[in-house]
């Protein structure tokens, strides 16, 4: 099961917002920034990552409701579909959200003494 954090719009609570890599390209979390990962996404579009890229003009809306947006999100349920590792490292637990204690990634939110 993914409890996904770039969907999670509860207002007051901690969510995982849209990232743009060092290449221009838009994915949903900055999950996706190690370059496995991006492989792995890569790997499920296909060519049609280059879709991703902000020289396409499109506005983060059009990005956030894009078909290649949307592939992934077809993994989440898709019995046929394999669920990128990106996904099951970082939303398979449902323990941290809505937790005001916990960032988005599970770990303690402490602010640090300078
Ligand atoms: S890892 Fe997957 S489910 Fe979690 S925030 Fe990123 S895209 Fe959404």
């Amino acid at each position: 099961m993914i409890y996904p954090k770039c969907k999670n719009i509860v207002p007051g609570y901690p969510g995982n917002a849209m990232s743009i890599r060092a290449s221009g390209h838009v994915v949903p979390c900055c999950f996706f920034g190690g370059e496995e990962q991006w492989n792995e996404l890569k790997k499920l579009l296909g060519d049609d990552y280059k879709n991703l890229h902000i020289s396409t003009g499109k506005t983060l809306d059009e990005f956030n409701k894009s078909k290649e947006f949307q592939q992934i999100e077809k993994t989440w349920h898709d019995p046929f579909q394999q669920i990128l590792g990106a996904c099951v490292g970082a939303c398979s637990t449902k323990e941290h959200l809505h937790n005001e204690d916990k960032t988005s990634t599970g770990s303690d939110k402490k602010a640090k003494k300078l």
